[in-house]
């Protein structure tokens, strides 16, 4: 297949960890990856953002990534960016015109980038599969959620209406779509998302603690991700302070924009209110091939967020031994077993986060890391392009004799 991938808003070689840099980015590149060592060719098309990009860099043999300019080349917003959309476009036009390239499909990455797929759609007479990863209305009805603008939704809705198929992550979203935009439940695909199991696997405890400087003998509680309203950093926190009978106990935060960032600011000043700061070490965000050895020296990964389209870390973690305790999001009820491989908060209230982090810190929770490891093996990169490429295959059938057809792909 040759494939037009868009990721407009953020490169799938951004930096992991920044504000809109996280999950998404390493779902395109590991599924691009995947992708291309089938045989598959793979252009993800990424908004220039940096002056040290190449127009053209080389993924591996069959995936390239094309910087194209929209706007200026630097930080934008993503409502900024909208209005450069059709800049987008022509210079993506421009770029396959000129490479005389021809795609089977468009595979389109969040609203922006799916706008873009929708005018691929229309002029190069292709399917048009789209990703929502995160649901604008749905961040809407979300507490502790920065509010989303009337144009992402309406553009959302429309695109669930005329893309040729949706693929979401979980169940929940699926209904998430068919409720606030009416999507019809035949054009949904669930395909769950992976982790690098080469990548993250069990090292020992105390030697990555070693390696990273920690404490041989403090219990470590790790958050992982951006430092965005929705991600709940704020009741960790505020979790952490009901345990602070424990003695030697540690949160550990990895991400974030840097010490000038005004996340990072407000984030150390809650844990000056809460009176924590002490027990918390904030270490900025990590290069994903260095956060191995993180998630090996914590007793516990928390998720403690308001909402997560699937939660990408919660695998890392368990792919590297480590149990999980989260709020119920994302794909955290399908990916955790209560009380072994880690725990789902029901209603996400710091106290019984607490009461779940509690259940980890104090010793051993019966599963050995192997154990916690072989829990998401099942979530290999491969099963996801696996899965990817029956989905691609539906809809080139649909596209070419119009019938129904829907698809959960199981990966068990
Ligand atoms: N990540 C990283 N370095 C950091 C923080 C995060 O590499 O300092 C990566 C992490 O390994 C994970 C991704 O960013 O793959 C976050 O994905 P997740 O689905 O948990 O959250 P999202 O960003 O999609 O909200």
């Amino acid at each position: 297949l040759r494939i037009a991938m868009l990721s407009v808003h953020s490169s799938p070689m951004g930096e992991l960890g920044t504000k809109d840099t996280g999950g998404m980015s390493v779902y395109v590149r590991e599924l691009a990856r995947e992708l291309g060592n089938r045989g598959h060719r793979v252009d993800i098309y990424t908004r220039l953002n940096g002056s040290r990009h190449k127009q053209i860099a080389q993924i591996n043999d069959k995936v390239r990534l094309i910087h194209l300019r929209a706007g200026k080349n630097g930080q934008m917003n993503k409502l900024d960016l909208y209005g450069h959309l059709d800049d987008f476009f022509r210079e993506l036009e421009k770029f396959r015109t000129r490479e005389s390239l021809h795609y089977d499909l468009v595979h389109s990455h969040y609203w922006l980038s799916g706008r873009v797929g929708k005018w691929a759609q229309e002029s190069w007479t292709i399917p048009h599969v789209f990703m929502f990863h995160t649901v604008g209305a749905v961040k809407n009805s979300t507490v502790g959620s920065e509010k989303e603008p009337e144009l992402r939704t309406v553009t959302e809705k429309h695109l669930a209406r005329s893309c040729d198929r949706i693929l979401v992550a979980t169940d929940k979203e699926r209904d998430h779509l068919i409720q606030h935009y009416g999507a019809s439940p035949q054009m949904i695909g669930v395909v769950p998302c992976g982790v690098n199991l080469d990548l993250f696997s069990p090292r020992d405890k105390a030697k990555a603690r070693q390696e990273l400087g920690f404490a041989q003998d403090e219990s470590i509680v790790l958050f992982v991700g951006r430092f965005a309203p929705l991600k709940g950093i704020d009741r960790l926190m505020e979790a952490m302070c009901h345990l602070q009978h424990h003695q030697r106990l540690r949160l550990i935060i990895v991400g974030g924009d840097g010490r000038d960032a005004p996340e990072f600011q407000t984030l150390q000043k809650l844990a000056r209110n809460f009176g924590i700061q002490e027990g918390v070490t904030f270490v900025g965000r990590i290069e994903q091939d260095n956060l191995p050895a993180y998630y090996s020296a914590a007793n516990v990964l928390v998720v403690p967020s308001y909402y997560e389209s699937f939660g990408l870390v919660a695998l890392e973690a368990l792919a590297s031994g480590t149990p999980v305790v989260a709020t119920k999001v994302g794909a955290m009820e399908s990916i955790l077993k209560a009380g072994t491989t880690g725990h789902v908060v029901s209603n996400g209230s710091p106290l019984l986060l607490a009461k779940g982090i509690e259940k980890f810190i104090s010793g051993s929770n019966g599963l050995s890391a192997h154990e916690l490891r072989a829990s998401v093996l099942r979530f290999s990169w491969s099963n996801v392009a696996s899965a990817m490429i029956d989905q691609y295959a539906a809809v080139l059938r649909q596209w070419d004799f119009p019938t129904c057809c829907c698809g959960t792909v199981s990966m068990g």
